[in-house]
């Protein structure tokens, strides 16, 4: 490591140290290092790799149906966008649910969040159900996690993407711009347009109707619409062609349609389950004068 301060303390250093390992990796992490070992751990093997899940929630169990699910949605995107499974290492289940970003607890629920800097997955108790997916293309808990894994790359179709779809401003002095009626359960920026019956969140509102999205939540932002439409182009590909070629078309030509990639699950036994990062580490620095 490399600090400026001409005589650094001991203490300085090591607080320098304590703040990077936090900044890199979840396990270090005082929210996650006190809730102690995961109930359970997973392990997912795909090619050469490997992506740890680590249960913390009691209130969910991942079942052979629930590993099931996990090794296809891997498999999809080992077969076609392998960037996803590069970029994640380790998938964590919170067992505390946050409360929905959009204030909506029915509509918009809080399922999941992507940690780049610590390559982390993080899914909420929210995640894991076997209802259908808001896309309908498949059920909930597949849909989510393969929406989540699109946030790994998505930002490299965002150009192209918006081409073809833009999301516009809301002009706050159009009378048919109206705050939403029960704006108490909504974030406080929801706008709903009186003629086209559109909402708008964080202030945008996509320039396409409705038909051209795979669910209202594609709508939020180009973003959110790559992960959903990614859902049905995963599961009910002819359903997205039907919505939008263009959203197709692009997805299509970003695949990699690798050859078939080996994907197995093992659950570690309990008495196994290890959390990383509890081994003492030397760190190396020097003083240059
Ligand atoms: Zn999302």
């Amino acid at each position: 490591m490399i600090m400026s301060k001409k005589e650094p303390t001991k203490e300085k250093i090591l607080a320098s140290v304590e703040k990077r390992k936090k900044s890199e990796q979840w396990y270090y992490n005082d929210y996650w290092r006190e809730k102690g070992t995961p109930v359970e751990q997973l392990r997912v093997e795909h090619g050469a790799n490997t992506i740890d899940i680590y249960n913390f929630s009691s209130d969910v169990e991942l079942n052979k149906e629930y590993q099931k699910q996990i090794e296809i949605v891997m498999q999809f995107f080992a077969e076609h966008f392998p960037q996803a499974l590069e970029g994640c290492k380790t998938i964590l289940i919170n067992d505390k649910q946050s409360p929905s970003a959009y204030g909506d607890e029915d509509k918009f629920p809080f399922n999941g969040e992507v940690k780049r800097d610590w390559n982390t997955l993080i899914l909420y108790p929210n995640a894991i159900k076997s209802t259908p997916h808001r896309t309908g293309a498949v059920d909930h808990f597949s849909g989510t996690l393969t929406h989540e894994l699109t946030h790994f790359f998505a930002r490299e179709l965002l150009e192209e993407w918006q081409k073809h779809y833009q999301w516009e401003e809301v002009d706050e002095n159009d009378p048919e711009w109206i705050s939403m009626p029960n704006a108490s359960s909504m974030i406080a920026k929801s706008m709903y347009h009186k003629e086209k019956g559109y909402l708008a969140f964080e202030d945008k509102f996509p320039a396409q109707p409705p038909e051209d999205f795979v669910s209202e939540y594609a709508m939020l932002s180009a973003e959110e619409d790559i992960c959903d439409s990614n859902v049905v182009f995963a599961f009910d590909a002819d359903k997205l062609k039907e919505v939008s070629s263009i959203k197709f078309d692009i997805l299509s030509k970003h695949s990699t349609q690798e050859q078939e990639v080996s994907v197995k699950t093992t659950s570690i036994p309990e008495h196994e389950i290890v959390v990383p990062g509890n081994d003492p580490e030397v760190v190396k620095y020097y003083v240059k004068r």
